[in-house]
């Protein structure tokens, strides 16, 4: 696989300069182009760079207002932003360095520098990417994380509240999972974890919905604009997934019995709840009633899908 070339957003409102960034940084780079903070703003947004050049003073909208506006947009808060200034006193330096900005370079401009400190910024913002990624995933199975999840539910209750969408939550856990650790061992458990873990992210087919690890052998399934009879049935089709994958398993039946070992297949139960999200509910509550309905799944003989739509009184 080829990593993409770094894409970069010179904002400045004199061409000639914009032409010069262009022949400096070559092919190496995608460069886009701004004449306005405004523009550069506008492109900022649409498609994320990896780095900027801002040029300070620009009429309108000059560079530290372009740049204020970048930090208080989520989406460009990332991004680092290298000031171009033809004033390059040490007050101007200081200034868009205490502003947060990642560097400072002075017309007119040296290829090389220019060169040197974007190569030093690209590298430093591709190990933030990297470092925030690893902070969303989870390290065993490779799905996203309780972090990952408990921040998507936010979003995503919002969103659905806004335009009076359905959403649908699963959680999902592996049946009689403490007795194939205790056969097999912890590696045998973790493979199996990474196996289901594969099985449910190949399973999701739109791109909003989430399956995270939420913790020890339970997954999460996150599905937005999706009613209950539609996550119903995309649970149902992970559940025979799994149970596909035919791992053999051993369970020593019912307690308190003395009973034989009987090998089984490895499957899962599964939870879920819908919500159209009011005012009056909580995404906690939603988590619950999910819960709840995986306790229900268990209690009536496992390997089965339960459902409830929350926050709705029963027919
Ligand atoms: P049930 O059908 O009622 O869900 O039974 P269970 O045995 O799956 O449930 P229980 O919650 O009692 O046990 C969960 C077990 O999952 C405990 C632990 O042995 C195992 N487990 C949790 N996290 C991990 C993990 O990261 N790796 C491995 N190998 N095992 C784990
Ligand atoms: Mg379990
Ligand atoms: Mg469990």
């Amino acid at each position: 696989m080829t990593a993409r070339r770094p894409r970069i957003l010179a904002i400045d409102d004199t061409p000639a300069n914009l032409l010069m960034v262009g022949a400096a940084l070559g092919r190496d780079v995608d460069l886009q182009v701004a004449t306005s903070g405004r523009k550069g703003l506008a492109h900022a947004t649409a498609c994320p760079p990896d780095l900027i050049l801002l040029d300070v003073m620009m009429p309108g909208m000059d560079g530290y207002e372009t740049f204020g506006r970048l930090q208080d947009d989520p989406l460009t808060r990332d991004i680092p932003v290298i000031f171009v200034t033809a004033e390059n006193s040490p007050d101007d330096e200081t200034r868009g360095l205490d502003h947060g900005a990642a560097d400072f370079i002075s017309k007119p401009i040296n290829p090389a520098v220019l060169r040197a400190r974007v190569r030093t910024h690209l590298t430093i913002k591709r190990q933030g990417d990297l470092l925030r990624s690893m902070a969303f995933v989870d390290g065993l199975t490779g799905v996203a994380n309780r972090r990952q999840f408990d921040e998507t539910l936010e979003i995503e209750w919002r969103s659905c509240r806004r335009t009076a969408s359905p959403l649908s939550l699963a959680m999902i856990d592996i049946d009689h999972f403490k007795q194939l650790n205790d056969a097999y061992g912890h590696q045998a458990g973790d493979a199996c974890l990474k196996a289901v873990a594969s099985v449910l992210k190949t399973g999701m087919e739109r791109p909003r919905d989430l399956i995270a690890r939420y913790g020890g052998e339970e997954f999460v399934c996150l599905l937005p604009d999706t009613e209950l009879t539609g996550a119903r049935d995309k649970t149902e089709e992970l559940r025979q997934a799994v149970q596909q994958l035919r791992i053999s398993h051993v369970t020593s039946g019912v307690a308190p019995m003395v009973t034989p070992m009987v090998t089984m297949t490895l499957t899962i139960s599964i939870g879920v709840a819908t919500v159209i999200p009011q005012a009056e509910l909580t995404a906690e509550g939603l988590v619950a009633a999910a819960d709840s309905q995986l306790f229900e799944a268990k209690r009536s003989g496992r390997n089965r899908t339960c459902s409830v739509a929350f926050g709705q009184a029963k027919p």
